[in-house]
């Protein structure tokens, strides 16, 4: 098998693989010997805001693993292949070469103890970073019972590392994965990551994480208290829910599908916790610890807290700006620079700072009046 084949086999697995934006798929230029390589290259947002051509693949789909959920468990009978790191980053240099790949984002199967694979994903970024000298965006995996010298190789060479809790504590893993350690193999990981960024000079890589959503019967509830944690505590820079989708031939294969709906609600409250200050208990649960589908978190909150205590815009701290619907990081900053000028009057003013005005007027007094606004239909 050549390296291309190899690749149209370990690309495509990495789309439940979430680890940047993705937005759309690429369409990269087709050389002749370069057929259709649209399931392993990706339109990316980098965690800049640059859009990359970005080519996701593993290492290997080889696998000692039971994972319940997952397509490259052992013993499941598929096509597997294995590149070598020359291999790899000989083939990421071409289609480099090329203009079709921008960055790489790596992953792997276990075969061998975690941290061999780990050894195999920083040689091939020490060919790429050294041999061929990329100085590209880098993603790389970073496996479970992954060696903390290993950790730190790893940080040197990417711009981003990533370590798949896939369940948010260790009873729940227990469902999933009963060969890993939630705690040893994977959460000391993402600690390990944080303490090197405190420790060492020099490149501070992000760090991402993913769970599997829905298979092992954990709440909403527990995903985000550990999300929470890590933003906190580990200097997590985003946490990724993958929904469960059942795959023949394994354990879970007629577990029922997860939601879309669920994976979206669980985006909105993480980016609520991460980046407006909300707390794990002031999210919308009901009873069984879950998020209400039907309503975006942040307007059930507004309707609870602000429907008769609006929030003035003129006076306001950043914080309570936080809290109102339509105001985003963005919009407050635009808004405490706006006052800095001149009082804000009505909806209009605040359009013009990229505020979705309809959305806030509700729960915002502008000059001590309720704005005047139609009643929203605006979805939720
Ligand atoms: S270790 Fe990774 S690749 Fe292997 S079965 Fe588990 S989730 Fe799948």
């Amino acid at each position: 098998m050549d390296a291309l084949e190899k690749l149209k086999l370990l690309g495509p697995p990495t789309c439940f693989e979430p680890a940047e934006e993705v937005v759309g798929a690429y369409r990269p230029p087709p050389p002749q010997d370069d057929d259709d390589l649209s399931g392993c290259i990706h339109n990316a947002v980098m965690p800049g805001g640059k859009r990359i051509a970005l080519l996701k693949t593993m290492l290997t789909s080889a696998c000692e693993r039971d994972c319940a959920y997952c397509a490259f468990r052992q013993g499941r009978d598929f096509r597997r292949a294995t590149f070598t790191p020359d291999e790899l980053a000989q083939l990421f240099m071409r289609l480099h070469g090329k203009s079709i790949a921008e960055g790489l984002f790596l992953s792997s199967g276990i075969a061998g103890g975690g941290p061999r694979v780990q050894d195999r994903l920083i040689a091939t970024a020490e060919l790429l970073r050294h041999h061929y000298g990329f100085r590209g965006y880098i993603h790389l995996k970073i496996m479970p019972g992954a060696e903390r010298e290993q950790v730190l190789a790893a940080m040197r060479l990417a711009n981003r590392v990533s370590v798949n809790l896939e369940a948010p504590n260790t009873e729940r893993l227990a469902c999933l994965a009963p060969h890993k350690v939630f705690t040893e193999e994977l959460l000391q990981r993402l600690r390990w990551i944080e303490e090197l960024r405190q420790e060492v000079a020099g490149r501070r890589p992000s760090s991402t994480t993913q769970f599997v959503v829905g298979a092992a019967g954990e709440s909403d509830v527990e995903l985000l208290t550990t999300t929470e944690y890590l933003h906190r505590r580990v200097g997590l820079a985003r946490a990724y829910f993958s929904r469960f989708t059942p795959v023949s031939d394994t354990p879970l294969e007629n577990h029922p599908p997860t939601p879309p709906a669920r994976e979206h609600r669980l985006y909105q409250s993480s980016f609520l916790l991460r980046d407006y200050g909300f707390q794990v208990e002031e999210l919308p649960f009901d009873t069984g610890g879950n998020l209400p589908l039907d309503s975006d978190p942040k307007l059930a909150w507004a309707r609870a807290h602000l429907a008769h205590v609006p929030v003035e815009v003129n006076t306001a701290d950043r914080r309570d700006l936080l809290r109102v619907p339509g105001i985003g990081p963005k919009g407050v900053e635009q808004v405490l620079q706006a006052r800095r000028r001149g009082r804000l009057h009505n909806l209009d003013d605040l359009s013009k700072l990229g505020v979705i005005a309809e959305r806030a007027a509700p729960f915002i007094l502008l000059d001590g009046r309720r704005p005047s606004h139609q009643l929203s239909l605006w979805p939720v």
